[in-house]
């Protein structure tokens, strides 16, 4: 996939041209109102995944704040510090799990838009809003059949939070996952989601790369027919979620289809905007 000249140029680990200016000087148009919880939360930790993705972990200050695995909320800044044509807004799913008290997560590649460049640069303790948590994107309680978790890219955020939920609550879960990336040196939340594997005998882990490092010596290449019938032997009997950027989640959700999975069997996580 090529990329604009814009985003390969970006390197996250450098500073961002330009001063910030945390001031609120620079307010931008807020996503919709209506989703407003009126929930304040500060900023409390930048966590580095890969080379590209940061994790932003915020105090929810003793709030409480339900929401379920796999499903996304707004983020809205008071002002933007570096401009951004998209506004001050946007959706990210929780990667963080209901199990982890106290904090809000969310996991994102940084490609230097001003909302994720003023996050970036702002100091800890930094605050801002967020919505009504929302998404369809949840494993119904008591769900006992199996499944397949298909992530690309940063689409695993909400299989993390869903993971670290069944593990932490000692829930089993079937589920067998296909995790697609560029390079080993891509894959978010390696060390996690392995351990994960270790933990629950009835969640399998496979890690599928396009361009893999010369040593690599898992799965190669890209979802197909005959990588998917390699895992799975009885295709009809698993429930398939999608997550990543929307032209990904299309086309394996079209392959899908073509090998014969009905839509009642897919549900689709598509993160807008990429
Ligand atoms: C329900 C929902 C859940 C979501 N969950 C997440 C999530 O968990 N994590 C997450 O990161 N995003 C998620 N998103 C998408 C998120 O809202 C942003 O739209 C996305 O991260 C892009 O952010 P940005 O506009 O700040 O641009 P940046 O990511 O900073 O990118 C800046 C610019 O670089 C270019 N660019 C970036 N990536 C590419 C690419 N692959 N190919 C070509 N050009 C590119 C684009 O021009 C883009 O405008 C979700 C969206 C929805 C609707």
């Amino acid at each position: 996939m090529a990329y604009p000249e814009k985003a390969r140029k970006y390197n996250p680990l450098l500073p961002a041209e330009g001063r910030p200016s945390f001031s609120r000087d620079r307010p931008a148009a807020k996503i919709r109102s209506e989703e407003g919880s009126g929930l304040r939360i500060h900023l409390q930790e930048r966590r580095p995944e890969t080379t590209e993705v940061i994790s932003f972990l915020f105090d929810l200050g003793g709030q409480p704040f339900e929401y379920r695995p796999g499903q996304y909320v707004s983020y809205q800044l008071d002002a933007l510090a570096f401009p951004d044509p998209r506004g001050s807004g946007r959706h990210f799913t929780i990667a963080s799990s209901p199990t982890e008290n106290g904090i809000l997560m969310f996991t994102t590649r940084m490609r230097g838009s001003g909302f994720k460049e003023t996050l970036r640069r702002a100091p800890l303790g930094y605050e801002l809003s967020i919505g009504i948590p929302a998404g369809r994107f949840v494993i119904p309680e008591g769900e006992t059949c199996q499944h397949v978790f298909i992530a690309a890219g940063i689409g695993v955020t909400p299989f993390r939070s869903i993971l670290r939920h069944a593990a932490d609550s000692n829930n089993s879960i079937n589920a067998l996952m296909l995790y697609f990336n560029h390079a080993a040196a891509d894959i978010v939340f390696r060390q996690e989601l392995e351990g994960i594997a270790r933990q629950i005998p009835t969640f399998s882990l496979i890690h599928v790369l396009s361009e893999p490092e010369t040593n690599w010596r898992g799965e190669r290449g890209k979802l197909d027919e005959r990588l998917l019938r390699k895992y799975i032997s009885n295709i009809d009997h698993f429930l398939y979620w999608i997550s990543g950027p929307p032209s990904l989640v299309q086309a394996y959700k079209g392959l899908l289809k073509e090998i014969g999975v009905t839509d009642e069997a897919v549900r689709t996580d598509s993160f807008t905007g990429y």
